[in-house]
């Protein structure tokens, strides 16, 4: 938990958003700014500020969070269709949000990774 941590506090629950999923690992909500029909992110709910930042010991964080992402996008009627999931990690990914977190696109085409 940090402070100052915009998801932190969505997975605290002290600020809203629109939860699509949680246990007791991870948390998932509807992206703010939506760049598909599904747009949901899923976090852990320990604070790492990246990938780059998860121990090697706790990487088992990550492994709840892409167990969320496929029933998350099961349940959102994307898995046969597909999905893409990106993880931005740092400056030239333009990582905005410094907690880790997956984002899963689904409902349209989402083009080549140019
Ligand atoms: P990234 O560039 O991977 O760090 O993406 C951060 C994402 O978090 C962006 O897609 C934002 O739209 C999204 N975001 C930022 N604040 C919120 C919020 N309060 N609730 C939901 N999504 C958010
Ligand atoms: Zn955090």
């Amino acid at each position: 938990m940090s402070d100052d941590c915009i998801f932190c506090k969505i997975a605290s629950g002290a600020i809203p958003a629109e939860k699509v999923f949680e246990n007791e690992h991870v948390v998932a909500f509807n992206d703010i700014n939506p760049k598909a029909p599904v747009h949901v992110l899923v976090v852990p709910k320990a604070h790492w500020e990246s990938l780059n930042e998860i121990p090697a010991d706790r990487l088992d964080d990550m492994g709840h969070v892409f167990d969320a992402v496929r029933r998350i996008a099961a349940k959102q009627g994307v898995a046969d269709d597909g999905y893409r999931v990106v993880i931005n990690t740092n400056r030239n990914a333009g990582q905005e949000v410094f907690h880790v977190h997956v984002h899963i696109m689904g409902g349209r085409p989402m083009g080549s990774m140019g």
